[in-house]
């Protein structure tokens, strides 16, 4: 059975009182609680580790870069997230990808840092309004997923978020048919290529996730949790998402 997963993706928001409150979120007490994972801005992620040590709440990184060091001004490599209390990176969000150019290649090469660095990859794919109305757009979604998966992808080390960008930050959420029917798509194309651990691979949906509409997208099959931007800024938006989880 696949653990559900709640990862919130501060952006570039985030201030040092914020972090008193996200140590209050909880996946509460039933054998169903989800993971919790908090990606904040990196500047913020030692004191966010320090604020949630002693409850549920994990803290991930926006991004890393492919080397391990060097002359990269501006930019984290995967081991400073994990020295810093990190579990997990985003890596391939479509900001990134549209604001810097990621390639799916250079997107796969940032999983395969993550790895090195025992971190959790949350691998972002998914289409532009333009795509989705066209008629490949399943094709397209799952060329990503191919070309920003690692070989070495496994359950334990891989999650796959799919992300429409014209659902970001929109309040505009695809049909429950469009998400079934992508997820679905997903599921076989990494059980087709992973096997077994394709199998078990958490994949999330991502994109204006509620506390008014994620009960209804966790009833999916193969929605196994959400990264959610917006709400996941105040305790209060983000706990009732993680309920609605804990409840799926
Ligand atoms: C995101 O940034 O990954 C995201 C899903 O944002 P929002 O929930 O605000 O749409």
């Amino acid at each position: 059975m696949r653990r559900t997963l709640a990862a919130g993706n501060w952006k570039m928001n985030g201030t040092p009182e914020m972090l008193a409150d996200l140590a209050t979120l909880t996946g509460g007490a039933s054998d169903n609680a989800p993971q919790i994972i908090i990606c904040p801005p990196a500047p913020l992620l030692t004191r966010a580790a320090d604020a949630t040590e002693n409850g549920p709440v994990e803290i991930g990184g926006q991004d890393c870069h492919t080397n391990a060091k060097g002359a990269h001004t501006g930019d984290v490599a995967a081991t400073m997230l994990k020295n810093a209390g990190a579990s997990a990176v985003i890596v391939g969000h479509s900001e990134r990808r549209a604001d810097h150019a990621e390639t799916n290649a250079q997107v796969r090469a940032k999983a395969e840092a993550a790895y090195a660095a025992d971190l959790t990859a949350i691998i972002c794919i998914g289409e532009s309004e333009e795509e989705r109305l066209g008629p490949d757009c399943l094709d397209i979604i799952a060329a990503q997923l191919d070309g920003s998966t690692p070989d070495g992808a496994t359950a334990d080390n891989t999650v796959i978020a799919y992300e429409p960008i014209w659902a970001i930050g929109t309040g505009r959420v695809p049909t429950m048919e469009q998400i079934i029917e992508t997820h679905d798509m997903l599921r076989t194309k990494l059980t087709a290529r992973f096997g077994d651990t394709g199998a078990q691979m958490r994949i999330l949906y991502g994109g204006s996730v509620k506390p008014t509409n994620a009960a209804e997208i966790f009833k999916a099959e193969n929605v196994d949790g959400a990264l959610v931007g917006g709400a996941s800024l105040k305790a209060s938006d983000f706990q009732p998402i993680i309920d609605a989880l804990a409840a799926s």
